[in-house]
Formats: structure tokens, sequence, C-alpha cells
């Protein structure tokens, strides 16, 4: 009988999962259990807070779609898992068995500033990016003082940097950048650390981009608190300052979600109920669970005043899907061969007028290579790559043979690499 994978999570890391699935294995048993009804581009939710896209345009219904290519959909929360058992337990009291189990929920945010929640803006979710959306608008018809950043123990900061020279174009388009003045807070110990110590020349190219753009900086504290007019932070001598803001919009903390942590402490991080994978996303308890995406516990690249995290960015899931893929299908076929995800990672932080292109191989250090690129056309780039990737996701043509090649003749990269010892971490090298 055909084995059966459940797959938690439609972003990313779950659809990109079950598409790989699919190709490598036509007579799967593959369900995708997601509480959202549609997929969407999160590296688009920047855009849709500042009323560039609308929500129809990044988002792909999920019910039509996934039957196409045999993959089921339930459209429901997984509320807890029982991996002694190998159960999902969904909210409407129904329960999945599986063979093997691919976790790719994402994060569960945390605002963990007091105020955070109720006074800030996020661009994380669709909601939240429309909410913003509103927002500004205030902004727009009465300007201010404008406060954005990054509270401790963020892993994602990519974001942060993009929305802020966004915001900073769609003022000046609207001839008020002047009655604005804008400061960045982070925790990061310097401008364009972006929990990762630094990717080739990010610290200079970040700090030339806010003084060109008149971006004030405020580096290596922690934002204990946001209130509607203001923003409490704590320097390194413990001392708190405030400063006044009409709008602001900080990036919230990355946690595992419940379902996660209702799995106990062999499969929850107790630290931060993130899922415990090693370097080929299997979990070494319980060998059948896999993990995809933000949801998986990379451990931070070093240790920062301020705590900080590792991103995981759109190639370096798309790499954990290829590999977990294939873990999957040679552990059904009884092979003993195990990938690992290369991690490495283009990205684009777009601007509005302009945009800086990233490619960092592999994505934590020690790296082979650093490219950091900044103009017009890498604007026009991530505007192409969103439609791109929507293609994929409608057509099942997860990794077409030309981006395959393209990645291998241009940046060499090979996404996944054949490892002969799983046991490590995520991200560190196979023997
Ligand atoms: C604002 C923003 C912009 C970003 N921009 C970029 C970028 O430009 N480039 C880049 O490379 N990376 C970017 N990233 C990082 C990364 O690519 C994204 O976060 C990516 O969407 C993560 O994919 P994921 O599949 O891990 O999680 P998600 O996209 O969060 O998807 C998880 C899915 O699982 C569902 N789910 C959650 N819990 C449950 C449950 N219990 N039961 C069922 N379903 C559940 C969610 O509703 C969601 O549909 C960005 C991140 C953010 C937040």
């Amino acid at each position: 009988m055909s084995k059966h994978v459940v797959i938690v999570g439609g972003g990313i890391g779950g659809i990109t999962t079950a598409y790989h699935l699919r190709r490598l294995k036509p007579d799967l048993k593959i369900t995708l259990v997601s509480d959202r009804p549609n997929f969407v581009f999160t590296p688009a939710l920047p855009h849709l807070a500042m009323g560039w896209r609308k929500l129809e345009d990044i988002t792909v219904a999920l019910a039509p779609l996934l039957p196409r290519f045999n993959i089921e959909f339930k459209n429901e929360k997984a509320e807890a898992l029982d991996p002694d058992n190998n159960k999902v337990k969904l909210a409407s009291g129904e329960e999945l068995s599986y063979d093997y189990l691919v976790i790719a929920t994402g994060p569960k945010l945390v605002f963990g500033a007091k105020g955070q929640e109720e006074n800030s803006s996020s661009i994380c979710t669709p909601d939240h990016a429309l909410k913003t959306q509103e927002k500004l608008q205030k902004l727009f018809e009465k300007p201010g003082p404008v406060v954005t950043g990054a509270i401790p123990g963020v892993s994602c900061f990519g974001p942060a940097y993009e929305f802020t020279l966004m915001l900073h174009y769609e003022l000046k388009k609207r001839r008020i950048r002047y009655k604005v003045p804008m400061t960045f807070i982070t925790s990061e110990p310097y401008i364009g650390h972006l929990g990762l110590g630094g990717v080739g020349p990010s610290r200079r190219y970040l700090e030339d981009l806010f003084a060109e753009r008149n971006v004030n900086w405020i580096a290596d504290v922690e934002v204990v608190a946001v209130e509607p007019d203001r923003v409490i932070y704590k320097d390194a001598q413990g001392k708190e300052h405030e400063i006044e803001a009409v709008f602001t919009m900080f990036m919230p903390r990355f946690q595992g979600p419940e379902v996660v942590a209702s799995a106990g402490d062999k499969v929850a991080n107790p630290a931060n109920k993130m899922l415990i994978v090693n370097r080929c996303f299997q979990n070494p308890s319980y060998p059948n669970i896999y993990g995809v995406g933000v949801v998986t516990a990379i451990p931070p690249v070093e240790k920062t005043r301020v705590p900080t995290g590792a991103p995981k960015t759109g190639m370096m899931i798309e790499q954990m899907a290829m590999a977990v893929a294939h873990n999957i299908v040679n552990d059904i076929a009884g092979s003993q061969e195990r990938y690992a995800p290369r991690l490495s990672a283009i990205c684009i932080a777009d601007y509005g007028e302009d945009a800086g292109f990233f490619f960092a191989d592999p994505v934590l250090p020690p790296r082979e290579k650093v490219i950091t690129k900044h103009g017009k056309w890498a604007h026009w780039f991530k505007t192409l790559f969103e439609k791109y990737f929507l293609w994929k996701v409608k057509s099942g043509n997860i990794l077409p043979f030309f981006e395959e090649k393209a990645l291998e003749w241009i940046f060499r990269v090979q996404p996944i690499e054949l490892c002969s010892d799983c046991s490590g971490s995520p991200g560190s090298r196979c023997p």
C-alpha cells in the first residue's frame, strides 16, 4: 500500500515539499493541511502594506489547485501531534494518521515589547499587512515621526530594512518626506548584521543607504515598549530612552507554534518551541518527522548582547523542501542515501525605486561566496520573481530545468548535498 505523507502548512515550505514529493514519487499519498485557504507569497507582504499590491495579486487558492496534482487539501488547523502513534489531531477533531510528517507551519509571532501588538504595526501576515496599509493612510494624511526596526530575539531582519526604505520612497513620491523624520531601531549589534554576523559588505551597504536616504539608526538596543505616540528602548548601560513616533513597525520575534510544542521536548526545542531537526532536517527522536521552513530550529550564528536569531529565507526553504522530499522518498525505497540542504540564498530587498541583490553561499558562515549588487534592475527582478514564483505554485512545476541550470551555471549552486552523517545541527556541513 502507498505510504501517506502529511504536510502541515501551506506556505513556501509546505507547497514546495508537496510538489517535490509528487515529482519524485507519483504514487505517494500526500495530504496538505493548512489553516489558510490560500498560498500567500510572503515576500510581497511589505508591498501589500505599502498599497503597491492587492491581496489577490499575491495569493493562490489551494482547494481547486492541489487536487489537480493528486494532493489532498484540508483547510484546517492542526492542533496537536501524537508522534508516538503517528497522528495529527485537527481542529475538527479528526485524527490524521501518517507514515511521514512534514511540519512547515512557519512561526508563531511574539510581540515581545510592551504595547507592541496594540500600538505598533507588523507585515508578517496578510491581515497585519492590510492593517498596516490602513495605518499608513493616516500617516500620509497627518505626517509625523516614524520609527521602524526589530525587537530583541528577532531572526527576520530583512523585511524591516525593506519596509523602511520602501516607506522612504512612498513618502518621497507623495512629497511629504520632509515632514517625516525616520529612525530605525534594532536589536542587531550593528546595522546590516541581519542575525548573520553581517553578509559581505551588508554593514557598509545598509549604513550608506540609510545615510543617503536620511534614515537615522540606533543599533544594539532593546525596544521595551511601544506607546501610541512614542517608543521606549534600553541601551547597553540599561538606561531607558524615548523617541516620539506617530507610526511604528517592528518585526516580532518568531517562536514555534502550539502544534509543535504539543509534541513535547523531543520534538520542540524547549527554549523557543521550534522544531528540532538535524542537518538533513529530520527530527532525531522521531525519524519519520521532518521540518521545512521558518519552523525549524537553526542555532544563532553568534552570541549577540541583545539576542538575535538566524533568518530562514525563501531559497533556503526551497532547498530544505527538496532535501526532505528526497530523504522521505529514499527512506520509502529502502535507500540509505540522505541529503542536506546547502542553505544558500539569493535575496532581493526591494526599496521601490531600486533594490539590493544579495547572494550568499551558504548563508550560515563560513561562506564560500557573497555577491552584493544594487540597482533599478534588481527592483524589476524582484517584481518578475514574484510573478514567476506564483506561476511555479499554480503550475506545480516547482523547480523548472532552466531555473536549476541557471543556478548551477551562474551561481554554481547545488541546492542539496549527499550527506553521509545527518547527525549534526542544521546548517552544519556534512562530513
Ligand atoms: C514580511 C516578510 C517578508 C519576507 N521577504 C522575504 C524575501 O523577500 N525573500 C526571502 O527569501 N525570504 C523572505 N522572507 C522569509 C521567508 O521566505 C518567509 O517567511 C516564508 O514565507 C516562510 O515560509 P514557511 O513555509 O516557513 O512559513 P509560512 O509562509 O509562514 O507558511 C506557513 C503556513 O502554515 C500555516 N499554518 C501555521 N500553523 C498551522 C497549523 N497549526 N495548522 C495548519 N496550518 C498552519 C500558515 O497559515 C501558513 O499558511 C520574508 C518573511 C517575512 C515575514
